[in-house]
């Protein structure tokens, strides 16, 4: 089998890797990383927990290192675009792991927090730049960030950029790239649109690898549907609890204010829980996974768009409060569990007016998931009828998969700043930065806390 050592690596890398007891590269990493270490455009069909940062930072920072040069100011030699603002700290955070020997200098950028601190990151250089898309659009826009000095270009989960409405703003942070340039592409999933943007952004005849079909994630996942009544879900989420192996355990919901009502209720019964979605402050969110990590609080209520990309060991089971509206999402949420390479557990709640959902899940992943009916449960019903009040019920999980068009992102949207389409409240998370609180570059001033940015300069 193939060891790290037969990659090619620099020895500073593969003692990293051995600091954190990775021995054996994972199949996308054996793949991937000569081809990348040789120069070449990469399209990798790989989903979260195949390894595939490594895959990609691996190779980066031996190039980097191999060819140390000054980046040009305001700019970096390397640009990773990630979906949302976890995943683009997690991934600058291994490039730190894996490049702790090598001196790099790495920065995270992401919306929802103040400009200044990033642009005094990035105004010497920086060897390595992770952004979410709507941010980094602005530093373009506003000539605080360019990508004159970018060699290697990584956009990461190509799929879900496509469904938070970032296609678009990709193409237009493409333009400001040099032609010159190494491009390394991830997806899980390759619909249409993806295909078609992986033409305009690789040169041509990339190295394709792809691991770890969904199938196989599925597989290694233990899973069970249980039938209840919509408004009977709260007392079963909270049955499930009574079992001790519940020791860490995400719940996805469809809707923001649908998480905060779970985790509400789970309080209620006495489980410790945190929500966490996007109407979250960034403080808010990194104290919920913080809490979670440490074991401080046993239910993480999440929405999918947040959780997605996160990882976080030894989560022993994965429970859908409602089925989500796309089968992929389903894969993805249970991929939460079973991570580099255990088993997990994952329970989907179905109530009637779902079944059409649980239908398109099996069919998309090729399998007949166990169910259980606890539908007229009596020991549910009595549950349910002494459970206090969390606010408005929740919301039929009625199906609009055919009839509903993706709404746009609002980041792009003709909206005016600070308001929303929907006439609420203005709000600071990545779908919605807030322009009109750009105030250029801050001179002098205090201010070692570096929200929405950090630097290991
Ligand atoms: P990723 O798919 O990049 O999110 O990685 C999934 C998890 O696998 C992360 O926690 C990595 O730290 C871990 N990991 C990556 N490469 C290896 C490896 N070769 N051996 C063991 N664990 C790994």
């Amino acid at each position: 089998m193939t060891q790290f050592i037969d990659l090619g690596l620099a020895k500073p890398l593969l003692k990293a890797l051995a600091d954190e007891g990775y021995q054996t590269p994972t199949p996308i990493q054996a793949q991937a990383i000569p081809g990348v270490l040789a120069g070449r455009d990469l399209l990798g069909i790989a989903q979260t927990g195949t390894g595939k940062t490594a895959a990609f930072a691996l190779p980066i920072l031996h190039r980097l290192a191999a060819d140390r040069r000054q980046p040009p100011r305001r700019s970096a030699r390397v640009l990773v675009l990630s979906p949302t603002r976890e995943l683009a700290t997690q991934i600058g955070e291994s490039f730190r792991t894996y490049g702790r020997h090598l001196g790099v200098t790495v920065a995270v950028v992401f919306g929802g927090v103040k400009y200044g601190a990033q642009m005094r990151a990035l105004a010497p250089g920086i060897d390595v730049l992770v952004a979410t898309p709507g941010r980094l659009l602005d530093h373009l826009q506003e000539k605080t960030i360019n990508l004159d000095g970018i060699e290697t270009f990584v956009l990461d989960e190509a799929d879900q950029m496509l469904d938070m409405g970032f296609i678009q703003p990709i193409r237009r942070i493409v333009k400001h790239l040099p032609r010159n340039r190494q491009n390394l592409f991830f997806s899980a999933t390759m619909p249409g649109e993806i295909e078609a943007l992986t033409g305009e952004i690789l040169n041509p005849n990339p190295l394709k690898v792809s691991v770890a079909p969904q199938a196989t994630t599925v597989e290694k996942v233990n899973q069970r549907v249980l039938f209840v009544e919509q408004v009977r879900k709260r007392a079963l989420l909270a049955e499930l609890f009574d079992d001790g192996s519940f020791t860490r355990v995400i719940v996805f919901t469809r809707t923001k204010r649908g998480a905060d009502r779970v985790a509400r209720g789970l309080e209620q019964a006495g489980v410790e829980a945190a929500a966490i979605h996007g109407d979250k402050s960034q403080g808010q969110r990194e104290r919920a996974l913080a809490a979670f990590k440490a074991g401080e609080v046993r239910a993480l209520v999440a929405t999918d768009i947040a959780a997605r990309g996160i990882d976080i060991e030894a989560v022993s089971h994965v429970v859908q409060f409602e089925l989500p509206n796309v089968p992929e999402a389903y894969v993805h949420r249970i991929g939460r569990t079973a991570r580099a390479g255990a088993d997990g557990s994952a329970v989907a709640f179905c109530a009637d007016d779902e079944r059409s959902l649980l239908k398109d899940i099996e069919k998309v992943t090729r399998q007949r998931i166990p169910s259980f009916d606890r539908r007229n449960d009596r020991h549910l019903g009595a549950a349910t009828a002494v459970l206090p009040d969390t606010g408005k019920t929740e919301r039929s999980a009625q199906p609009h998969r055919t009839s509903h068009k993706p709404r746009p992102n609002r980041n792009h949207a003709p909206a005016k700043p600070g308001h929303r389409h929907d006439g609420g409240p203005p709000r600071l998370d990545e779908a919605r930065p807030q322009r009109s609180g750009f105030k250029g570059p801050r001179r002098g001033g205090r201010s070692n806390a570096r929200p929405g940015v950090w630097s290991n300069r």
